[in-house]
């Protein structure tokens, strides 16, 4: 929705997904990769990497008593967890550049759906507000406007997203919507005397990456000091000009495409795929975490088997 926000203001071409993300997108994608060999390691945790003294290539993913080896790996997580995953780890120890990272930053971001009783008319779709205390901003969006299946709602549906949000986190959900309804009535006074009737509210902890003065110098790049070990992410640096979840986005396929570098570009790749490789890129449906990267490790060996993926 924040991205919503900054896209209004700049008045760009913007696609809205009509129906969930999820739903429309992640998961067919899920199910594509799946069809194409692609397996899933569901509830693994990341603590460490094996090492291959000889070469300095990582040959194998430590997940708690489990090991998973493959020819490249592809890390898509964000700060936090890439910190957590520095402390347990003395192979990304080793390296400053992962040192680096524990010098990052996350905020808390907090997202709460409201659903009145009665229409109130909100000026414009998509509003940022500061200043109602020291730390947080917020964003509030009128979903009847956005969403067509809010549209013919004849009561309001909105939604607030508050960032740096570390003291709303702690409330509990009743205790947050009273204040998330006191702000809006600050900005909206007919606000006060309407009622909530429903609500949702989802906290996301550590989940923002703080971009603050002077932290580009910790970021990583998209390759490391590991010849097969590369980096996707929404804080990875790159010469793309997207961000957020574009940004992972096109990450993810700079990635793919380092491995494909890496492993001498032999991907072969089939009709069915529904990646497509032109000009050197991939062209496709890739979105990738680590569980996924496991899976890509095992198209890109069956490609090297000559098998059509
Ligand atoms: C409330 C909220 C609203 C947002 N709204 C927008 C928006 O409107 N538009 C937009 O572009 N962006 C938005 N963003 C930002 C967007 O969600 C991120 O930019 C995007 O998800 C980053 O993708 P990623 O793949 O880099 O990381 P993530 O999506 O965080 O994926 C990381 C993956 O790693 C997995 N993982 C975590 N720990 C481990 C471990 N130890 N081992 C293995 N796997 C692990 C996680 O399960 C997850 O699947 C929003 C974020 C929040 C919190």
């Amino acid at each position: 929705m924040s991205i919503f926000f900054v896209l209004v203001q700049q008045n760009f071409d913007v696609v809205w997904c009509r129906g969930k993300v999820e739903e429309k997108i992640f998961w067919p994608w899920l199910e594509s990769m799946k069809v194409n060999g692609l397996k899933f390691r569901d509830n693994k945790m990341v603590t460490d990497f094996m090492v291959n003294e000889d070469t300095g290539c990582i040959s194998g993913v430590v997940c708690g008593q489990e090991i998973y080896e493959a020819d490249a790996f592809i890390l898509a997580v964000g700060v936090s967890t890439l910190q957590s995953t520095v402390i347990s780890s003395s192979a990304l120890q080793s390296r400053q550049e992962f040192l680096n990272v524990l010098s990052l930053d996350t905020i808390d971001v907090l997202s709460v759906k409201l659903w009145f009783d009665r229409k109130v008319e909100i000026p414009k779709k998509a509003n940022v507000c500061s200043g109602f205390d020291d730390s947080t901003g917020w964003t509030f969006f009128d979903l009847n406007s956005i969403y067509d299946e809010c549209k013919e709602e004849s009561a309001t549906v909105l939604e607030a997203e508050f960032y740096n949000a570390t003291w709303v986190l702690l409330l509990s959900d009743e205790q947050i919507v009273a204040k998330v309804v006191s702000y809006l009535s600050m900005c909206i006074k007919e606000f006060q005397e309407a009622i909530v009737l429903q609500h949702t509210v989802a906290r996301f902890p550590k989940s923002a990456t703080h971009f603050f003065p002077g932290s580009y110098k910790y970021m990583l790049w998209g390759s490391t000091t590991f010849p097969n070990l590369f980096m996707a992410g929404d804080w990875i640096v790159t010469r793309h000009g997207s961000w957020s979840q574009e940004k992972a986005y096109v990450t993810g396929l700079e990635a793919a495409n380092r491995v494909i570098d890496y492993l001498g570009g032999l991907l072969v790749v089939g009709n069915e795929s529904g990646i497509v490789l032109h000009d050197g890129i991939i062209d496709g449906l890739l979105h990738l975490d680590l569980e996924t990267t496991i899976g890509l490790q095992a198209v890109a060996a069956r490609a090297m088997e000559g098998l059509e993926i």
